[in-house]
């Protein structure tokens, strides 16, 4: 690494100077779109007729997203065939299915972030697959594994119940079926439930508003890929500049007659390089390539050794900046690693930084876009026409320097005081990622002695592995990332959360037994080893400008209730083992002892 063109000093205060216009700003709440307008399906279709089922299964599964697909598909690799889907929507796909904004796509790899393509003979068309491509996967693995006459689309479970009679949790869902399954997986992701911001006079806006995961095409026209032309004659304002709006501003910024991107704190912008797939590659690809890949790219990413980087992407780019090189250079002995990394992550800031200042034409536009913090405050985004967007005669900034939009009015938005007119509001203001899974799915989970499971984590989330929950006995969680192993590519823990709880099942229905269930002392066991793995990461956390990462600004022990795992992923995985090996130990009991 080249030696420090910027003043470290600077950049110190800089941040802390950003750091404090950001929390100063007073509250920064949020509201859910859970039983709005804006939470109506654009996607639904035909509405499915049918009469309500009354079933007993094995396995009941709540969502049919990537996680809920990967529990289905380990399940039914273990010759566990009696299961069920029940799923909202009318397809499968979870965040695909919902998320159909222009621009929509995965920027993880496709070959390492989409998982059975081994097993569905598929390789993606390029290196960061679009949303339609996602979408018709999580299609094909439905095929795959003979899903679909399994699934009830359209279908909203309304309770969850657990009869200690029979041991058996009994599902009600909005079409008033009835199901009584052995176990059930709830499968519910962390961008299930749209949020929108607390903007005084939201209500009161009379143009057209919706939210990035409710793309209305009805209104704008076109697809995913273009073609917008409802948008021709209309002033649009996207609230948000997280990783949605940094796909969905380029590609609607053509189509809009004018366009406002309202910016509270700038995302940082690497490059991202996407490529068709080659097809010499694909046809060279060996069995258990994607395995190899997805771990190439898990320890790369974590700055673990590694002989090669096989995806060499922004991820693990930085990854190897900001990670391995402090590493290797603290065990060197040529320095410390905190300062090291530091360092590291200055420099890489610097190099987004002046990224911009080459990008963007107007000068003050530029200094605007700039992120001051560290890298990992954020989430890093990767875009190639993002900034240059912002060239585009009709698209103006409006940065709002770390405060709020102050109110919505009948026409329009404000910021400091200036009303900026707008046809359309597009809220790209992400989603609750700490919502616990019932209120995402609106519905209600009680376990043994009628405990209500929100009850159960009303002082402070409690689990084990963010998996298993004492009095809870045969429900698993799959894709919580609470408590639960974190990743860029997210999919490797739902994977490994999935082939987990697979072969817990199995084994219970193999021999017989009646129960799975963890006991209160792994539950505090766990949430000892969160508080004591999590420490250096708070303490990170703390120092950044507010956002889902650290429970937006709140830290400390709030951060502590909904975060990830931080021994990293690899620690995280052998805890499943030690409590898939060791005679289900760790409090897992069986039976009704
Ligand atoms: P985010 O939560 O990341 O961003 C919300 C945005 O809304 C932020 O810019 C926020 O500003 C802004 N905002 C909120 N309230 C206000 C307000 N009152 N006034 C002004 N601005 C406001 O949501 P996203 O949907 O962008 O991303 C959510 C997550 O979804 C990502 O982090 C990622 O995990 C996932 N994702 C993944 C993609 C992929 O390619 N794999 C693509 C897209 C999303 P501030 O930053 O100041 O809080």
């Amino acid at each position: 690494m080249a030696e420090a063109a910027y003043d470290p000093e600077y950049l110190k205060k800089r941040y802390a100077e950003e750091l404090a216009k950001r929390v100063n700003q007073g509250p920064r709440e949020y509201s859910s779109i859970s039983g709005t307008r804006y939470f109506d399906d654009p996607n639904l279709g035909e509405v499915i007729e049918r009469d309500p089922l009354a079933q007993e299964m094995d396995v009941l599964i709540i969502g049919g997203g990537l996680a809920g697909l990967l529990t289905a598909g380990r399940l039914i690799q273990r010759g566990i065939t009696d299961l069920r889907i029940v799923e909202k929507g009318a397809d499968y796909g979870g965040t695909w299915y919902w998320n159909r904004y222009p621009g929509a796509a995965c920027d993880v790899e496709s070959y390492v972030y989409m998982p059975f393509l081994e097993e569905t003979n598929y390789v993606p068309s390029e290196r960061y697959a679009k949303s339609a491509e996602i979408f018709e996967h999580a299609q094909r693995i439905g095929r795959h594994f003979g899903l679909y006459e399994k699934t009830c689309f359209q279908t909203k479970v309304s309770d969850v119940r657990w009869d200690e009679a029979s041991s058996r949790w009994i599902v009600k869902t909005n079409r008033g079926d009835v199901f009584r399954a052995r176990f059930v997986m709830l499968t519910y992701g962390s961008a299930s439930l749209p949020r929108l911001p607390s903007i005084p006079g939201i209500e009161s806006f009379k143009g057209h508003a919706f939210h990035t995961a409710r793309w209305d095409y009805a209104y704008t026209g076109g697809d995913a890929s273009g073609n917008l032309t409802g948008l021709a004659d209309k002033k649009v304002v996207v609230i948000g500049t997280g990783a949605t709006a940094v796909q969905v501003v380029p590609a609607i910024a053509p189509w809009c007659q004018h366009l406002y991107v309202v910016q509270r704190t700038p995302s940082s912008i690497d490059i991202r390089g996407n490529a068709p797939t080659d097809p010499d590659w694909a046809a060279s690809l060996k069995p258990g390539w994607q395995r190899e890949r997805v771990y190439n790219f898990e320890k790369v990413t974590m700055g673990l050794p590694e002989p090669v980087d096989m995806v060499q992407d922004g991820w693990t780019d930085s990854a190897n900046k900001l990670f391995r090189w402090p590493r290797e250079k603290a065990e060197a002995g040529e320095g410390d690693l905190p300062a090291l990394m530091q360092q590291a992550d200055f420099a890489k800031m610097e190099e987004l930084r002046a990224r911009i200042s080459a990008v963007v034409k107007d000068k003050a536009t530029a200094e605007a876009l700039k992120p001051w913090y560290n890298l990992h405050c954020k989430r890093p985004c990767f875009h190639d026409s993002y900034l240059g967007a912002f060239n585009l005669p009709n698209v103006e900034l409006v940065d709002t320097r770390g405060k709020s939009i102050e109110r919505l009015t009948e026409t329009g938005f404000v910021v400091d005081g200036k009303e900026y007119p707008v046809d359309c509001i597009v809220f790209s203001t992400g989603f609750d990622m700490q919502a616990w899974p019932t209120k995402a799915g609106e519905f209600r989970v009680t376990g043994v002695d009628g405990r209500d499971i929100e009850e159960h984590w009303a002082n402070g989330y409690r689990s084990v592995h963010g998996i298993f929950f004492h009095g809870f006995p045969n429900l698993a969680m799959v894709g919580g990332v609470r408590h639960g192993g974190g990743s860029f590519n997210i999919n490797i823990v739902f994977d490994e959360q999935a082939t987990h709880t697979a072969d817990l099942v199995k084994r219970a229905l193999d021999e017989g037994l009646e129960r799975i269930e963890v006991s209160q002392d792994a539950e505090d066991e766990w949430g000892r080893l969160m508080r004591e793995k999590n420490q250096t990461t708070q303490d990170f956390l703390l120092a950044c400008t507010p956002s889902y990462i650290n429970a937006e600004g709140a830290g400390g022990e709030e951060s502590l209730r909904v975060g990830v795992y931080g021994g990293g992923t690899f620690e995280y995985f052998e805890h499943l083992k030690r409590f898939r090996e060791e005679e289900f130990g760790c409090g897992l009991r069986t039976g009704k002892d």
